[in-house]
């Protein structure tokens, strides 16, 4: 009954809702992103959901931050997500990661995982995923969003482009930027949407293209991109 709209669609239909019950994805980044994807993810019947993030609940975090709430201030955020989650879908297992990904557990953090979903707030955490996916062979679905706008993109080892071909020598931004709310969740749903069509290997993934999304315009477009030749990370 839960996932009856879903089992209707000929692309999934109830071998593919099977599917997401076995699935498990892991949502780095329990922000603005991971808060829309987490949702959907969860609401969709995703079987297994593991949150990372080493931060606290903060006020300035609930514009956006739609997992949090008032009542969580002060709480770990991958705590305060399991708790929303589990009201939204009991069915739902949510494992969370009170800790930041790094070079030292990147790779026993995504393991076990079939898709990892990158909704960090910095490039150096978009770099480490890219790499150690290489490495593990797990798709990556890339998300970020400033102000009005926001991009997302998948990332398919072996077969390049990757993060890395296409952001060489991004450096983080030390002044804050601004983000609209909605954007995040635009942006982040369009991840849980990537997720989903991974999963089953459906449809047209965004392999080597990028979706923007311009909010002040009300605008999507494509934008086609190569592997650099001299990547080291991608084939
Ligand atoms: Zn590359």
């Amino acid at each position: 009954m839960r996932y009856q709209r879903q089992i209707i669609i000929p692309q999934i239909g109830e071998k593919g809702q099977e599917k997401l019950k076995k699935s498990k994805v892991l949502i780095v980044g329990a922000g603005g992103l991971g808060s829309a994807a987490a949702f959907y993810l969860a609401s969709s019947g995703i079987g297994y959901i593991g949150i990372v993030d080493p931060d606290i609940v903060e006020l300035s975090n609930l514009q956006r931050q739609i997992l949090h709430n008032e009542d969580h201030l002060g709480m770990p955020k991958p705590i305060s997500a399991m708790i929303t989650l589990k009201k939204l879908n009991k069915q739902v297992n949510i494992l969370p990661y009170l800790e930041e990904i790094n070079t030292r557990n990147a790779e026993k953090l995504i393991h076990s995982y079939d898709v990892v979903v990158a909704c960090p707030d910095n490039f150096k955490t978009r770099f480490i995923l890219n790499e150690v996916c290489f490495k593990k062979n797990k798709p990556l679905i890339i998300g970020a969003a400033s102000n009005f706008e926001g991009h997302v993109f998948d990332i398919i080892p072996p077969k390049g482009p990757c993060y890395s071909c296409l952001f060489e020598n991004a450096q983080d931004d030390k002044e804050q930027v601004g983000i609209l709310a909605p954007v995040a969740g635009v942006i982040g749903t369009l991840q849980a949407v990537e997720t989903i069509k991974l999963l089953l290997q459906i449809g047209e993934p965004l392999h080597g293209k990028m979706t923007i999304y311009d909010g002040i315009k009300g605008t999507f477009r494509e934008v086609r991109f190569l592997r650099d030749s001299s990547c080291k990370i991608c084939e």
